[in-house]
């Protein structure tokens, strides 16, 4: 039986409605939530935020345990957005998942940001071409996006460029806290668009550690810097949850210094992101156009690589 959020105490249609808007939609989102964010959202104080909390904890039975049956139920509206790629779609199951963090790490110049517009043109295919018919949210750190290109890319997929770049929803974040604020406020735009019939399927982080990395300088400020990634993270995945969208990030990699064999590179961040992401991609460039993708440590897929191409068109094997 479905519990509607009026059936809480102290939750009556006016708050009920203020929790919707703030992507409280469903008891169980309620019940992850914390008393100061519910508080924030329904403009209640935060006793009563407790209060509903611990009522939306008792009836949604969250424990951290969800029944294999719910679990598959879940995963059965996981969509797939395609890259461009049928290899790169392939190493990754099929495309990029929603309901999931997909990691593209790589140095500069590797086609991290090429996949991302790429996708942000390709969510918006319809369902049998490889998309979700979905909008998009771009959380940019780096001034990297250029309209010019989802232009090329949606003229080489067929689409109407005017119409592709009304439905990619851009924002520059100027530093860190600025760039955690921007997803909530991705939640109350996609709600916002959810009414005039436009779901948001894509929310792309380019990049995510940027500004962490340039903030956070010196080992005492770590574990700061590792709490707040922590809360970033956990926000873009109920993102992604809430709405069945995919999350992409982006990220750097450093050099490990200790490295004798394989790859002396590392994607920056931490256990938290490694953690956090479902999927993580390692990019590096090869002779031209050609670019290597690798699967690190997925899950439910094989590691292995795809080969692909960046080029006008966008991205193709
Ligand atoms: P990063 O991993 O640093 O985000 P990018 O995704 O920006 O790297 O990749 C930049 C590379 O993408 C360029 O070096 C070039 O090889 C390729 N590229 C970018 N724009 C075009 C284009 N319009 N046509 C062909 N290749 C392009
Ligand atoms: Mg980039």
């Amino acid at each position: 039986k479905v519990i509607d959020l009026e059936d809480l105490p102290n939750v009556g249609p006016a708050i009920a409605e203020k929790l919707r808007e703030a992507g409280f939609s469903t008891i169980e989102a309620i019940a992850v939530a914390s008393p100061s964010e519910l508080s924030a959202a329904a403009e209640i104080g935060e006793s009563t935020a407790a209060k509903i909390i611990s009522a939306a904890r008792k009836l949604a039975d969250v424990g951290g345990f969800e029944s294999g049956d719910k679990v598959l139920e879940r995963r059965r509206r996981i969509g797939k957005i395609t890259t461009g790629s049928k290899a790169l779609d392939e190493l990754l199951g099929g495309g990029v998942e929603t309901q999931s963090i997909t990691e593209l790490f790589g140095e500069f110049g590797s086609g991290k940001t090429q996949i991302c517009h790429q996708l942000a043109v390709n969510v918006q295919l319809p369902r049998d071409l490889g998309g979700l018919e979905g909008s998009v949210i771009v959380i940019d750190t780096e001034n990297t996006f250029r309209p010019e290109r989802i232009i090329q890319m949606a003229e080489a997929k067929g689409l109407d460029p005017e119409e592709v770049l009304r439905n990619i929803y851009v924002a520059q974040a100027y530093n860190s806290n600025h760039q955690m604020l921007l997803v909530d406020n991705a939640k109350e735009l996609a709600n916002k668009l959810k009414k005039e019939g436009k779901q948001v399927k894509l929310l792309i982080v380019d990049s995510l550690m940027a500004h962490f990395r340039a903030e956070y300088v010196g080992r005492g400020t770590l574990a700061d810097r590792q709490q707040k990634l922590n809360k970033h993270l956990h926000d873009l995945m109920r993102f992604g949850e809430i709405f069945n969208a995919a999350i992409v990030v982006t990220n750097q990699v450093q050099a490990k210094p200790d490295t004798f064999f394989g790859d002396p590179t590392k994607p920056v961040g931490g256990h938290i992101v490694a953690h956090t992401a479902t999927f993580r991609i390692y990019l590096r460039k090869s002779k031209g156009e050609l670019r290597v993708a690798r699967l690190i440590d997925s899950p439910h897929l094989p590691e292995g690589e795809a080969v692909f191409k960046v080029t006008e068109r966008g991205i193709e094997d």
